[in-house]
């Protein structure tokens, strides 16, 4: 029996484990690896304290830094998936995909989430080699170009206007007729000069050689299909939080992120915290995941404390 069990190894999660090990919890950390969503990143230019780190490089740190506090305190169980997350006589169980199972009086869940992947083809190919899924990570380096976001909602419209800050052009194209982002939003990025917008299409192909050169995308109207000529694809399609093992035991919202109170972020259930991309919190960076996690620590320390 562990005073607590946290799942997942990026930024939300590690930082986490690193408070755990100072508070001298007694803790098993539950993750398929450490470091997280942008391990795949060529260069992170935002994490504090480092002006570039590549995603790789971050991950090793993340994994020293653990094993430099760990002691005897932190058990890592690395490898694992958790595939479900059940209340049991006054302790939660942590069952992973081999049928083993973990307790532990409170639960930190911190697994993220994956990004709607373009699913066109050229759209595996080229990832990180024009097609992006981070604009704050990546839209720097494509100053002076032309560019595409996918996508009419809200997170499509808030990349425009910062991609707008630096591209020479951005065309949003969105599948619909109706935009889905707010009409504020949407007039605020319509009122660019640089900003196009292409309505009620969708993107069939990538295009490129060893960079992105350009999207063909079927314009629904017509059924004509179409070529833009872009450098940067940055794919705003949603994203899906790794909660589906949780689903049932904490409240969760219309896209089955885990609802938190922001004070705190103490799920729906006495017990059970949430941290980073898995929440509804409204920004997804690693120093907003990590500040969540250590949040979350605190405030586990403190409910263990007065059990
Ligand atoms: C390509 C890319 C580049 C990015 N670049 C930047 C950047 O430059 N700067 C920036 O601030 N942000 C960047 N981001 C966003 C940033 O990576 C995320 O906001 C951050 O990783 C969220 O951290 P997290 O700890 O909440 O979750 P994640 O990083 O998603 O980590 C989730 C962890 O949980 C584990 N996990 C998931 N499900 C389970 C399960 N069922 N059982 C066990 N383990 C599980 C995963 O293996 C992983 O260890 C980028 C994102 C992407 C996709």
């Amino acid at each position: 029996m562990y005073d607590l069990i946290i799942i997942g190894g990026g930024p939300a999660g590690v930082a986490a484990g690193v408070y755990a090990a100072r508070k001298h919890l007694k803790t098993v950390l539950i993750a398929e690896e450490i470091g997280g969503q942008s391990v795949v990143s060529e260069g992170i230019e935002n994490w504090i304290g480092s002006p570039r780190v590549h995603g790789g490089e971050l991950a090793k740190l993340f994994r020293a830094h653990l094993d430099a506090v760990k002691g005897d305190i932190v058990t890592l169980a690395l490898g694992e998936r958790v595939s479900s997350l059940a209340k049991i006589e006054g302790a939660f169980k942590a069952t992973v995909k081999n049928g083993d199972g973990y307790r532990a009086k409170a639960v930190l869940v911190a697994t993220g989430a994956g990004r709607r992947k373009l699913d066109v083809p050229g759209a595996e190919k080229f990832e990180n080699k024009g097609v992006t899924y981070c604009a704050s990570c990546d839209g720097p380096l494509f100053s002076g170009m032309d560019v595409a976001v996918v996508g009419g909602g809200n997170a499509g419209f808030e990349t425009a206007l910062q991609l707008l800050a630096y591209a020479k052009s951005v065309t949003l194209i969105h599948r619909h007729e109706e935009f889905k982002a707010d009409a504020v939003t949407v007039k605020k990025a319509s009122a660019h000069p640089n900003m196009h917008l292409i309505r009620n299409a969708e993107p069939t192909e990538v295009m490129g050689e060893q960079f992105v050169t350009g999207m063909k995308y079927r314009d629904k109207d017509s059924g004509e299909v179409k070529e833009l000529p872009v450098t940067g694809i940055f794919v705003e399609a949603g994203v899906i939080p790794n909660t589906d093992f949780a689903e049932g035991l904490v409240e969760l919202d219309s896209i089955k992120r885990i609802k938190v109170d922001p004070h705190n972020q103490r799920t729906s259930v006495e017990g059970v915290w949430a941290a980073g991309d898995c929440t509804d919190e409204l920004y997804h960076q690693n120093n907003i995941a990590a500040g969540d996690g250590v949040k979350a620590l605190e405030d586990i320390y403190l409910w263990i404390k007065v059990q």
